[in-house]
């Protein structure tokens, strides 16, 4: 049983120690579960960590510092977490020196009371701490051993690390443009792990932007839990010279689409509630703003949905699906369902169902409620039993899967530009297999089975396309946009041919 969640006490930011030049390097390893700002919370540990000459290792057992980032949207986080631990306790009858710690939302949860349950834990930090990190572990080597950091920081004390790239940067890449939630959707425990908003300053944004296309990416996506709310907390000087007043959204894409070499841009994800025509006005006008919108629903019904607390009707949803489709017609759509949320019966279940019919997302990410503790849903009772969760997440699935086979074979016949990433995982995979079993195999010989890279479409479908063997070694293919013919949709990815 989890430990009730309580917003926990602002507190000054602490400084972090003079990097030690000389300091004998040491090995990291990082294991990341969770959504994609927590991958990028892996990045900025390893990013905090680097000046004091800590390298980082997929092996556990060469490392000094174990940390677990995790995640706590639904349960079972903290059980798998557990497990974890316990697999990798073995390690420290081996390693006087190695500090084992547990990182991200499930930390910044449990606290203290993570400690006091796993005995051979040394730190405890949430991702407020991140900065602060070579702090807590320069007291843990101090003899200062087993401490929690959960405190959050006052907005204004509160500093972003500032993303440099990890030198093997991806073609398409993630920019955290704000923390935290001021939402207060009553089944979401991420206000009260990851605090309130604060909003990244637009010139450190576009700086990281710069340096990522300066190092091979060609696309971003703008991460926060409401990016359309981003700038409300930066008031006159606090977004920067350049800009002197409060940066909206719709003004940090504008200027984030100047950069020069980049080519698309997306973002996740949006509020049905947040100020949202200024953002639907700029597709079409932004070059590089891709035509894809996330927008989580949640729910099909207005019962549900006001018990939820997300402030809008099933109609406001439309009407603003509406809008987005009558100025960009060829958008994607995508959106978030829970089912099951506390009180859901078989008809309001239907309604979900019905909108899904209705509206026909490309894709969706569907879920059983799970309860929060400390959550105002939690005090609702999870009333809806386990089986019928399951068996109304089975039909959603199945009618979503309808739905975006459906969307996929469309695609076929159709022209599309295509931004490569590298192999597919089948040209991966086989590419792996012959050089593992051949060493010296030479790409023509790869070729016989065929080669594949993989991309996506601006509408964020997948796509597949065999290429001369010779040009895909020499990686031509990694970063270039090209024109496609589709000729083949299967469940989630197309296959087409290089025009
Ligand atoms: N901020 C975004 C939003 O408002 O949609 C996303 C937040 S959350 C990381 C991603 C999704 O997890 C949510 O949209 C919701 O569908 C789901 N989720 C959040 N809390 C949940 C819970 N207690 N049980 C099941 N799903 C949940
Ligand atoms: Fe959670 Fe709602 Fe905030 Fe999204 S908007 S992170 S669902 S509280």
């Amino acid at each position: 049983m989890s430990t009730p969640v309580q917003l926990a006490p602002t507190a000054p930011a602490p400084v972090a120690p003079e990097p030690a030049v000389a300091a004998p390097p040491r090995f990291v390893h990082v294991q990341t579960f969770g959504c994609q700002m927590n991958v990028n919370d892996t990045d900025r540990i390893h990013q905090v960590l680097a000046p004091y000459n800590y390298l980082p290792t997929d092996d556990p057992a060469k490392a000094s510092l174990i940390l677990l980032n995790t995640c706590s949207i639904r349960d079972r986080a903290e059980q798998k977490m557990l497990s974890q631990l316990g697999r990798l306790a073995p390690l420290k009858a081996f390693n006087d020196e190695l500090i084992l710690g547990v990182s991200g939302c499930v930390a910044q949860q449990e606290g203290a009371a993570l400690l006091d349950k796993v005995p051979y834990l040394d730190l405890v930090f949430g991702p407020d701490h991140i900065a602060t990190l070579p702090s807590l572990l320069d007291r843990i080597r101090g003899g200062e051993r087993r401490l929690s950091e959960t405190t959050f920081y006052k907005r204004e004390d509160f500093t972003f690390v500032e993303a440099e790239p990890r030198g093997d940067t991806r073609v398409t890449e993630f920019v955290t443009i704000m923390k935290g939630c001021d939402k207060v959707c009553s089944y979401c425990i991420v206000p009260f792990t990851r605090g309130r908003e604060v909003s990244k300053p637009p010139d450190m944004i576009r700086r990281e932007v710069e340096r990522l296309v300066a190092s091979g990416a060609r696309e971003v996506t703008l991460l926060g839990q409401n990016v359309n709310s981003y700038g409300k907390d930066l008031l006159g000087p606090d977004a920067g010279p350049r800009w002197g007043r409060q940066p909206t959204f719709p003004e940090l894409l504008r200027d984030i689409d100047a950069v020069p070499g980049l080519e698309r841009i997306r973002f996740t994800t949006s509020h049905p509630m947040d100020a949202i025509d200024g953002l639907i006005a700029l597709f079409g006008e932004l070059r590089t703003l891709c035509e894809y919108f996330h927008l989580p629903v949640q729910a099909g019904h207005d019962r549900i949905l006001s018990e939820m607390r997300r402030f809008y009707t099933v109609d406001v949803y439309r009407e603003t699906v509406r809008k987005l489709r009558e100025r960009c017609p060829g958008l994607a759509l995508s959106t978030d369902i829970i089912v099951g949320f506390p009180g859901e019966t078989d008809d309001e279940c239907e309604a979900t169902l019905a909108l899904l019919a209705e509206i026909r997302f490309n894709f969706i990410y569907a879920f059983k409620y799970s309860e929060r503790p400390g959550t105002r849903a939690a005090k609702m009772g999870d009333t809806v039993p386990e089986d019928v969760k399951k068996a109304r997440l089975n039909r959603v699935q199945a009618l979503q899967e309808g739905i975006t086979r459906e969307i996929m074979e469309s695609y076929v016949g159709q022209t599309v530009e295509v931004l490569f990433e590298g192999p597919s995982s089948r040209s991966a995979r086989e590419a792996d297999g012959t050089f593992q079993r051949e060493p010296g195999a030479t790409p023509p010989r790869v070729a016989s089975v065929g080669l594949q890279m993989t991309g996506t479409t601006r509408t964020h479908a997948q796509v597949n396309v065999e290429v001369p063997a010779g040009e895909f070694w020499s990686r031509r293919w990694v970063g270039q946009l090209a024109q496609v013919a589709i000729t083949e949709a299967r469940a989630n990815t197309l296959f087409g041919r290089l025009l």
